[in-house]
């Protein structure tokens, strides 16, 4: 009777991404999505701060009371923890992401090893399924080559570096072959794609919208400077989702520079005031709280925050890395103050997204992803989530309604 292996991924989409090629290259093993009666547990993990790191370790304490499953640490913090955790004798083995197509074989060692690769590998994998989802998250680029003071991620993910192009178009027009019609563009720092293989995003979108199946295509975060004019005539094309992530991580010019952001606030508002114009919902990363960003510097990050057209928001208090620059510097903000400030920004855009979804006259053109207690739950073009009571089974289904109630935490209607 074969094994039984648990997947846990924590983090980003890449890592969900790098969780089903170990789960496609699994033979001698079977796959469970129910932990508890896993022989094995595979922990994909995240370490982009110390939260992170925490969440992965009370993890494996909880793994390691239930009884016992066998622990193998990779992901972001097997760079950062593993070493530590194989010492402790807490997990069995440590592989990188560049290992992971070794997967069968790394289980069933005997010896605890500690093995993590080549940071800079280029991920040759193709997945044909996306267990249990309705939509295809796709590696297309891995590793960053920016320098922000805060982060640590560069450091575990290596250097930007771009998956084969034909690679991607195989991959994508696998899953479309299979059922999928969205697809969500995902790496360490997206709009880098191309910039070392002559390719751009861009050009890489339209090629992929050229493929039979594919419905909707999603970006993960870009760099406000990664909007090229190439980028800016794809904007109304109908296969782009009409929501866009763009990583600016603060808006006030003084912090930007601490920050050592490429980002400049004043090219910032011109870019988001042209895609609102264009109907785009737009989603930001923020960071409160990094060192430097007095009371006066919040202030003035509030007011111009307040000017941006944002609807969605993926915001953070600063996590101290070990190794970065940001690690040294001063004055430190409190850790209460910087989330007095994440809250005020998280009211602000929670407000601003009612306001889109209540302004918007137009048809929502969703895909429901999942049912719960007897609702489905789908998103829209604007990566704003819809919650729908139906007789019928809509899981999977792409379906365009024009009448909804918007409701403070979601859309709401009856088809
Ligand atoms: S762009 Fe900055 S924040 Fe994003 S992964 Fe690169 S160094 Fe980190």
């Amino acid at each position: 009777m074969k094994q039984k292996v648990y997947f846990k991924t924590f983090g980003c989409r890449t890592n969900l991404y790098d969780s089903q090629v170990m789960m496609g290259a699994l033979k001698d093993y079977d796959i469970t999505e129910d932990e508890n009666e896993a022989d094995v547990v595979v922990v994909n993990s995240c370490t982009v701060t110390n939260g992170a790191d925490s969440h992965v370790r009370s993890y494996i304490s909880q793994v390691e009371k239930n009884g016992g499953a066998k622990i193998f640490l990779t992901g972001c913090g097997a760079h950062t923890k593993g070493e530590k955790l194989l010492e402790q004798g807490r997990v069995s083995g440590v592989f990188g992401q560049s290992e992971k197509l070794k997967i069968d074989e790394m289980l069933k060692r005997e010896e605890p090893f500690y093995e993590l690769g080549d940071l800079n590998y280029i991920d040759e994998a193709v997945v044909d399924d996306f267990i249990g989802k309705s939509r295809a998250f796709i590696k297309i680029q891995e590793g960053c080559d920016f320098r922000c003071s805060y982060c640590i991620i560069p450091s575990v993910r290596g250097d930007a570096r771009s998956m084969p192009e034909s690679r991607i178009l195989e991959q994508i027009t696998k899953l479309a072959g299979n059922g999928f019609g969205e697809f969500i563009l995902t790496g360490t720092n997206v709009g880098s794609y191309g910039q070392k293989t002559d390719s751009s995003i861009a050009s890489l979108m339209k090629r992929i919208s050229q493929i039979r199946g594919v419905r909707r295509i999603r970006l993960g975060s870009v760099e406000p400077v990664q909007m090229s004019d190439e980028f800016k005539e794809i904007l109304s094309e109908p296969w782009l989702e009409k929501h866009l992530h763009i990583a600016l991580q603060h808006t006030s010019p003084q912090m930007l520079k601490y920050m050592n952001r490429r980002n400049i606030y004043k090219k910032d508002r011109e870019l988001f005031e042209l895609l609102a114009e264009k109907g785009f919902a737009i989603g930001t990363d923020f960071i409160t709280g990094h060192p430097g960003e007095s009371q006066e510097l919040w202030a003035e990050a509030m007011r111009n925050a307040k000017d941006l057209p944002l609807t969605h928001l993926h915001a953070f208090t600063y996590s101290k890395r070990d190794g970065t620059p940001a690690a040294t510097m001063k004055p430190e903000v409190s850790g209460n103050i910087a989330k007095e400030r994440l809250h005020e920004l998280e009211t602000l855009v929670v407000s601003k997204n009612l306001e889109f979804r209540k302004s918007f006259s137009g048809e929502l053109d969703v895909l429901v992803e999942s049912e719960k207690d007897g609702l489905f739950v789908g998103y829209d073009q604007h990566f704003n989530k819809i919650i729908i009571e139906s007789d019928e089974d809509l899981v999977g289904n792409w379906i365009n309604i024009t009448k909804y109630d918007a409701r403070e935490d979601a859309n709401y209607a009856r088809v």
